[in-house]
């Protein structure tokens, strides 16, 4: 019953704010802001200053989490420092999507006589997690633009990419995040993002299916509505996919 007062929001809500947890009070501005903190969102502008102070209180909620699982983190040397291992890395890797900020993509002008206006394919390998499980999805996304009144650096593409993917995601989700963010930094509103991933979740537990691949496809603009440019996008990839090394 213990951690269910320290744990339930409400009672944190009512203490004095200087000796609330960083994370209740944070909680609580987003909630009144409307800011929605879902797995998948991005919350850099709540985080940035108490990142610190948050991967303590994560620390300690994770050792909540292994005394319930009945590991003995005291005298186990493999277990003593994993709650500050999980805090950190949750924080810092897996799940820094969530709390950095976008990556600055400086755009350049794509707009003389000889601009480029063909197709861009970019591949990217991703990672990120499963917000159902918290199970690694390994991948590569596939964006392709056809190029607008801007260009960015062709590593922005996969900067973008992974900036969205490392959180807890859905796969389909994801798809739409980066054909969006691409969208934003780019200008440009005829994009394609394809992605193929295997998911931790179905390898393993549940079907512990060891082969399983997923695959999503967002189009937008002209990638959705001309044929043509639809063709040349999955040529592209697979030309990709026969170049790539496995
Ligand atoms: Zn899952």
């Amino acid at each position: 019953m213990v951690y269910e007062k320290m744990y339930n929001s409400n009672d944190e809500e009512d203490a004095p704010m200087d000796q609330r947890p960083m994370h209740s009070v944070i909680r609580q501005m987003m909630q009144q802001q409307g800011k929605r903190f879902w797995a998948g969102d991005n919350i850099s502008e709540y985080v940035t200053r108490n990142k610190d102070r948050l991967i303590d209180e994560a620390t300690e909620a994770f050792e909540h989490v292994l005394d319930a699982l009945l590991i003995d983190r005291k005298t186990d040397p493999n277990s003593q420092g994993t709650a500050r291992r999980l805090a950190k890395m949750y924080y810092n890797e897996i799940m820094a999507g969530r709390y950095e900020p976008a990556p600055d993509c400086t755009a350049f002008p794509n707009d003389s006589e000889d601009r480029y206006e063909g197709m861009l394919v970019v591949r990217s390998e991703l990672r990120s997690m499963c917000s159902h499980h918290h199970q690694p999805v390994n991948g590569v996304a596939y964006i392709g633009i056809i190029a607008a009144e801007k260009l960015i650096g062709l590593s922005k593409y996969t900067r973008i990419a992974q900036w969205c993917a490392r959180r807890g995601t859905l796969q389909e989700e994801l798809c739409n995040d980066i054909a969006r963010e691409i969208q934003k930094a780019t200008g440009a509103k005829d994009v394609g993002v394809y992605i193929q991933a295997t998911h931790g979740c179905c390898e393993n537990r549940g079907i512990m299916a060891h082969s399983s691949l997923t695959q999503t496809t967002v189009l937008k603009g002209a990638f959705k509505d001309d044929a043509g440019t639809k063709k040349e996008f999955f040529d592209n990839i697979k030309l990709q996919q026969d170049f790539a090394p496995r």
